[in-house]
């Protein structure tokens, strides 16, 4: 009889894995929260490290979707457990499913830039995140200032909610190095008469093509890098965002004017996530995201048989790498049905 698995999370890894275990002869339903799918990747522009458009990769995924795997959107879950023979879900419009296996692939958060005061992320007006540049950017207009104007002096703050004990997260988010410096070609790109400033604490350029990149936006764009924490931040009259900076090198302290500072936010795990891991007994890390049996060799699985895992709720992932690993949980969970 056939098997039933149910994805839970409609972003990249969902949708890869979905289409997968679907390919693979499976029956699969993929619930999400939204009213679409797509996650992130939606919200998202230009792609590192060759600067694709982002709806290549999200049509690319959507269409291996279609007419292969039963997709419900608008789906909330209110609780979820262990059955005799696999798994039942409650649905908030009332309907049980149950199924044979779930595989979590619930993502991530944004790490909430209001949280670093120091910043005045919602107070000042020129101080945006990164994910409201890629929003500007994807509405194709020019970047302008809260102000209407061009900006001549833009500023990067690296590390923004990650590697900073204060707010509890340690780890390193992984991508926002390089969708900083991917982002600031592109604000060179619009203005190349710009002065734009990375302010970073390491690159950590870590995937093929990432330091190409950073080498490109130094050499061709002439994006200045400097290794320093911005300690704080105060607005003129004018509205341009004055920052305090350490430079941890020469250990000196730097006063900067920028136009535009943005926040280069990194992952948070989503309370989502860290719900449904607790109604089914997930291991939790310190980090706060979702524990497999074995990171190197059991990277899709969890203590509980037939729950596996997939992308961002293990942890910070880009795009890529979440859609590999998601193709690989799809190969596991069709394993372990065979099984049944
Ligand atoms: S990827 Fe870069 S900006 Fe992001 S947390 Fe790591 S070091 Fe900081």
């Amino acid at each position: 009889m056939a098997k039933t698995i149910v994805v839970i999370g409609g972003g990249v890894a969902g949708m890869t894995a979905a289409s997968r275990l679907a390919d693979l002869g499976e029956k699969v339903i993929l619930l999400e929260r939204e009213d679409q799918t797509g996650g992130h990747l939606r919200q998202w522009d230009r792609l590192f490290p060759n600067r694709r458009p982002g709806y290549e990769v999200l049509d690319f995924l959507m269409e291996n979707l279609e007419h292969k795997v039963d997709v419900r959107c608008n789906q909330g879950i209110s609780s979820v457990s262990q059955q005799p023979s696999g798994f039942s879900l409650e649905l908030e419009a009332g309907e049980s499913l149950p199924c044979d296996a779930l595989l979590l692939a619930t993502g991530f958060d944004l790490f909430d830039a209001h949280k670093k005061e120091e910043y005045g992320y919602g107070i000042y007006d020129n101080v945006i995140t990164s994910a409201d540049l890629e929003m500007m950017f994807r509405s194709g207009q020019k970047i302008t200032t809260r102000q209407g104007d061009a900006p001549s002096r833009v500023g990067f703050v690296h590390c923004v909610g990650s590697r900073d004990e204060k707010v509890g997260n340690l780890y390193c988010s992984k991508v926002c190095c390089v969708t900083g410096v991917k982002q600031a070609i592109e604000i060179k790109e619009q203005f190349p008469g710009a002065e734009v400033f990375g302010f970073y604490t390491d690159l950590r350029m870590y995937d093929r093509h990432f330091e190409e990149m950073y080498y490109e936006a130094q050499q061709k764009w002439d994006i200045n890098f400097l290794r320093g924490r911005v300690s704080e931040c105060a607005e003129n009259q004018d509205h341009t965002i004055v920052l305090k900076i350490e430079d941890t090198l020469t250990s000196r302290p730097l006063k900067m004017t920028v136009d535009l500072m943005v926040l280069l936010v990194g992952f948070v795990p989503s309370p989502e996530t860290l719900r449904l891991a607790a109604m089914l007994g997930i291991v939790v890390g310190e980090d706060r995201f979702l524990e497999p049996v074995d990171e190197h060799t059991r990277s899709n699985f969890t203590i509980q048989p037939g729950v596996f895992l997939a992308g961002a709720s293990k942890g910070p992932f880009s795009i890529s790498n979440a859609i590999a690993d998601a193709g690989e949980a799809a190969l596991q969970i069709h394993e372990y049905l065979r099984t049944l």
